[in-house]
């Protein structure tokens, strides 16, 4: 069997005191507060209560409070160490947070994404000047995100280097289409809302076989807010 480690108690929270209070402080708290929660007192009275702020007080107005005080400073050390890797560890997106701008569809419904369109007449009519729209709640935004992009590329034949209008391998093509996933990362101080960011594809390129259907690819930032229902 597992022994069981008893739950450490804040007595200086007990006692509504920060650590490293004065005996003068204690007494004057414990006193404050025993009155309050004294059984005896039939309108504020708790044992449970009592008991505790009893027990906080009989190790920190004694010669316990020393080692009572170490073992504190390493539990508070601990508590800040961990928060602060939690803090520092990146939030990995899901994928569902990661979309094409909204109105691709509706694109290529009216024939702007066929080719030859450029992105810069397809925005002068849209107004749309990004291709992806990440969302972010507003309480990860003080961590660093990281977000995978799928993204499609065109990956040149191996076998025949796209230069073989007979070849097996892609049937004369010369290239395939395939896709690849993107990994970006923002820092904490860049995520706010609506911005854009440009990230030049050339600089991803994993072999020069592959080549991404884009140059540049824009990424607009949405940062959500929690919505409160007014009551
Ligand atoms: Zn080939």
């Amino acid at each position: 069997m597992k022994k069981r480690i008893p739950p450490f108690i804040d007595y200086y929270e007990a006692l509504e005191l920060p650590y490293g209070a004065t005996a003068e402080a204690i007494k004057s708290n414990f006193r404050k507060l025993a009155k309050i929660f004294h059984p005896d007192n039939t309108e504020t009275g708790s044992e449970e209560s009592f008991l505790k702020i009893l027990s906080a007080y009989q190790v920190l107005s004694t010669g316990k409070r020393s080692v009572y005080d170490e073992i504190y400073k390493k539990i508070q050390a601990a508590r800040f160490l961990k928060e602060q890797v939690s803090l520092s560890s990146p939030i990995i997106l899901p994928p569902s947070r990661v979309s094409f701008s909204t109105g691709i569809l509706d694109l290529a419904k009216r024939g702007l994404m066929r080719k030859g369109f450029r992105t810069k007449d397809r925005r002068k009519v849209t107004g749309i000047n990004y291709d992806i729209i990440i969302r972010i709640k507003e309480r990860e935004t003080f961590r660093r995100i990281i977000a995978t992009i799928p993204l499609t590329v065109r990956i040149v034949c191996r076998d025949c280097m796209g230069g073989n209008p007979h070849c097996p391998a892609c049937n004369g093509a010369g290239s395939y289409k395939s896709s690849r996933n993107l990994k970006v990362e923002f820092p904490p101080s860049t995520l706010q809302n609506n911005r854009l960011f440009e990230f030049d594809l050339s600089k991803f390129r994993p072999d020069s076989f592959t080549h991404f259907k884009k140059k540049l690819l824009k990424v607009k930032l949405q940062i959500e807010k929690k919505i409160t229902l007014a009551v």
